[in-house]
């Protein structure tokens, strides 16, 4: 499929077009296909993807642990459960990680998301990252253990470095994953069962 002749396009598709090609994984040619298809033969599709986007303007990340909400300035499903242990604190780069260990109903504590992981070539450095926000919720919530479940990558093994530096003197077990996450891989591609034996055997650190 050629994307070239977008004159012949009336602008509102072409600036659907260009608003799609911005998002995450979707090239031009992909959005080119969605937006020709919502526009001429899923008008139902389109529409239900109208009241999608307009419920998702009302998400957003839980004041406590970055987990979106459905509920503005309120705790997430998980932060508000008074069946997670609230002494215990797993630390992740994403949300999408936090999902991940969810899935694999192996961690009953609560999440902290760090929004990023250390890699000061691709700009983020230690300013960049959370730390004195994760010290001063250690503090403040008399969290006992802090498991980091980071990715199993070289940035993640630095960024678990960091957090160990920046906890350290902190009167809290610090613990990771048992050894056997794959390597290199991304903790969405981790499945449920190699998730929940890793942090089942998770390794006191610090
Ligand atoms: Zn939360």
């Amino acid at each position: 499929m050629s994307t070239a002749p977008l004159s012949a396009a009336p602008a509102a598709l072409r600036q659907l077009i260009d608003e799609l090609a911005q998002l995450p994984g979707l090239g031009r040619r992909s959005a080119t296909r969605i937006a020709l298809s919502l526009v001429q033969d899923n008008q139902q599709a389109l529409q239900r993807l109208i009241d999608r986007l307009a419920e998702a303007q009302k998400i957003a990340p839980c004041p406590l642990c970055g987990n979106p909400t459905a509920v503005l300035d309120s705790l997430c499903g998980l932060c508000s459960s008074s069946r997670r242990d609230r002494t215990a604190l797993c630390v992740v780069e994403e949300v999408s990680d936090l999902w991940t260990i969810e899935r694999s109903g192996a961690w009953h504590g609560l999440y902290f998301i760090l929004g990023g992981r250390y890699s000061p070539l691709e700009g983020t450095g230690l300013a960049e990252l959370p730390l004195d926000r994760l010290a001063n919720r250690i503090e403040q919530h008399e969290v006992g253990e802090v498991l980091l479940a980071l990715s199993p990558t070289v940035e993640g093994e630095a960024t678990a470095g960091v957090l160990l530096d920046r906890l350290k003197g902190m009167n809290i077990r610090i613990t990771r994953p048992a050894r056997g996450l794959p390597s290199g891989r991304s903790m969405e591609a981790i499945d449920g069962k190699t998730m929940e034996l890793a942090l089942g055997a998770r390794q006191r650190v610090g």
